[in-house]
């Protein structure tokens, strides 16, 4: 296992996991996990890697990317704050599954930092079909937002449910949930905002309700 210096240790995890300081994410104020924050990825021992974990480690950092690229391209459009920060938070997500790349081994494609180019087919799709439903208005952009936010959370439950068994790469995802669900918190209160009552399109009802009350 690679050692790294203590100082950019804390200094990724206080970034990672600290919540946003913006107004409009203020339902969340508070860092995630205290304790957590504490503990570094590299304190968890690396594992010997499935393929299935490859695979989605490969299959995530896109999807964190279609997040970044997406608020980026929307923010230039409309200008709405939430969309710059929120896209702030997603490069630190990406930036936090690029680590366990490097960790083990794979290489991270060389798309990763052009803004709207991604390696994954699908995924290229589905960022151009979201691109062009949030060009429509300021609220079909804030739902793309939120749809987003769904979309992440069901893929890493499926993914943590399903294919990972890594104690570092578990650790990661179930913090980028808590992420993508302060996230949908966030666009959903812009949208009730503007007088718009958000459905969720991808999580049960139940378990939408239950992340919109907490
Ligand atoms: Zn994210
Ligand atoms: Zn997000």
């Amino acid at each position: 296992m690679k050692t790294y210096p203590l100082l950019t240790i804390t200094i990724f995890v206080a970034i990672v996991f600290s919540a946003c300081s913006d107004d409009l994410l203020s339902i969340d104020e508070q860092p995630i996990n205290q304790e957590l924050t504490l503990k570094s990825i590299y304190t968890i021992p690396a594992d010997s890697l499935s393929m299935g974990e490859m695979e989605s480690l490969l299959f995530m950092v896109e999807e964190e990317k279609i997040a970044r690229d997406i608020y980026l391209q929307l923010y230039a459009i409309w200008g709405q704050r939430a969309f710059n920060n929120i896209s702030a938070s997603e490069q630190q997500h990406m930036d936090a599954v690029q680590i366990l790349l490097d960790r083990y081994s794979i290489t991270i494609p060389n798309s990763i930092g052009e803004i709207g180019v991604f390696q994954n087919n699908g995924l290229q799709a589905l960022h151009d079909e979201l691109l062009s439903k949030g060009k429509l208005s300021l609220i079909e952009a804030i739902k793309v937002g939120a749809l987003i936010e769904e979309v992440d959370i069901k893929d890493l439950q499926e993914v943590l449910d399903i294919t990972i068994d890594n104690e570092d790469i578990t650790y990661v995802y179930n913090n980028l949930i808590k992420g993508s669900e302060n996230h949908l918190r966030a666009y959903v209160n812009q949208l009730s905002k503007l007088g718009v009552e958000y459905e969720p399109q991808v999580l049960e009802p139940e378990q939408y309700q239950t992340i919109i009350n907490q």
